[in-house]
């Protein structure tokens, strides 16, 4: 049940309360905050209300890769991590046919910008996709679920290397009209939409999404066109397929950046009986608010629709007042563990020197847990450059309460009407 309680009078942007077929409850807008492998790295489960979370994605194709045939023992995301009242969604898969296939041989991220960034990408190949590849089932360094998270469990860096330097890798992913076929060194692997839904079916997440092809940004118009009609079909085998009547199934809508595919993949997707939505793909520099309008345009005002993978503040802004209701995004968590910090005036880098020795709070009048506890944005320099396991810690936290308060306000500008107010206010902080 997804009940809109406020529209918003000068934009799409809507508040409201969706309450899944297994009972929980989200408001609306709301962020995700990723757990790929069933956990959020430095964020164990007692401390999730403490940073304010309300949803939580996890990852099918990592999952399933690292849980082997363990995958008929799991005994389901709320139990296994420990979290039964928080509501989860799986990705499909489908991110992993992109991020280990055309995003590596075009060395890109899902934006197509990611030259830009300093600190952490949105959705480009990340650590667990990369560790992934020499992974086997049952052992391997994804296997490390840690019981008390530490910094000290990232990898390197190499994958911010990776990214600067636009690097072109080789494509793991055969696709085909049935699904992908990833190499890996157990060979090829095959995923497709039947088996995606009967993975997530096993997984157990409250949202489960439909197997698509998630395409680079550097695809032309003729491919991007080729894989929408493979995510619709495929689309439509998700639903046939699934058994699981306590699971909502969110369509995919995709084509590229293109406006005609964007329309008709909305029309198609939002015409197909799903119990609610999700915009994947590529959206392109700077067209993200464009984007997402086609994409929602056919798609029914009474049911959820979630972004894909997208949650810088400035782009939330943009998805909210174009009707998205729910986001996810590795930024607040993956980019904490690199000293990447949010606030309202942006994002700073806890490891530059002119933090050393500051005694400035990490945000003014922030009340999470780790400013309350009054560390500093020189305390956290140095824990980074110790290699203090808190210091990733500390600012997973800082972070997943930002968002996540974040939201909060502009769910309540929303119902207030004051939405118009609240983006001009928080786009105006944003340092350029
Ligand atoms: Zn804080």
């Amino acid at each position: 049940m997804f009940s809109i309680l406020k529209k918003d009078n000068n934009s799409r942007a809507r508040s409201g309360t969706l309450t899944t077929f297994s009972g929980r409850t989200v408001e609306t807008p709301a962020y995700a905050i990723v757990g790929t492998h069933a956990e959020v790295r430095c964020l164990p489960a007692e401390k999730m209300k403490d940073a304010r979370v309300q949803l939580i994605i996890a990852n099918t194709y990592h999952l399933w890769q690292r849980l082997g045939k363990d995958i008929e023992k799991f005994q389901g995301l709320h139990a296994e991590m420990n979290t039964p009242d928080m509501v989860i969604m799986t990705d499909s898969g489908g991110f992993q046919v992109f991020s280990l296939g055309f995003g590596r041989e075009h060395g890109v991220g899902k934006v197509g910008g990611i030259r830009n960034s300093s600190v952490g990408t949105e959705r480009s190949p990340s650590p667990a996709d990369r560790a992934a590849l020499r992974s086997h089932p049952g052992e391997s360094d994804v296997r490390r679920i840690p019981s008390s998270p530490g910094f000290r469990e990232f990898p390197p860096d190499d994958f911010l290397i990776h990214n600067e330097r636009n690097m072109r890798d080789k494509n793991l992913v055969r696709i085909t009209e049935e699904g992908a076929y990833f190499m890996t060194d157990d060979g090829e692997r095959f995923l497709g939409p039947k088996l995606s839904m009967e993975i997530q079916e096993k997984l157990g997440a409250d949202i489960i999404l439909a197997f698509d092809e998630c395409t680079s940004p550097e695809h032309e118009y003729e491919y991007q066109k080729q894989a929408l009609a493979r995510t619709h079909r495929w689309a439509e085998e998700c639903i046939a397929v699934k058994t699981r009547n306590d699971q909502m199934l969110y369509g995919i809508v995709q084509g590229g950046v293109f406006e005609d595919l964007r329309k008709e993949s909305s029309r198609y997707i939002g015409n197909l009986p799903f119990d609610g939505f999700a915009i994947g793909g590529s959206f392109g520099e700077g067209k993200m608010r464009e984007v997402i309008g086609w994409s929602v345009s056919g798609l029914p005002e009474e049911k959820p629709r979630h972004l894909l993978g997208i949650g810088k503040i400035e782009n939330i802004l943009d998805g909210v007042a174009e009707g998205i209701d729910t986001f996810d995004c590795v930024i607040p968590t993956r980019e904490a563990r690199h000293g990447g910090v949010w606030t309202r005036e942006g994002r700073f880098d806890a490891k530059k020197s002119a933090n050393k020795n500051s005694d400035a709070p990490i945000e003014k009048g922030c009340v999470c847990p780790t400013c309350a506890m009054g560390v500093t944005r020189g305390m956290l320099f140095d824990m980074f450059h110790s290699k203090d396991l808190r210091a990733g810690e500390y600012a997973t936290m800082h972070n997943i309460f930002f968002f996540n308060t974040f939201m909060s306000e502009m769910r309540r500008a929303i119902q207030n009407g004051m939405f118009r107010e609240f983006e001009k206010e928080t786009r105006g902080k944003l340092k350029k």
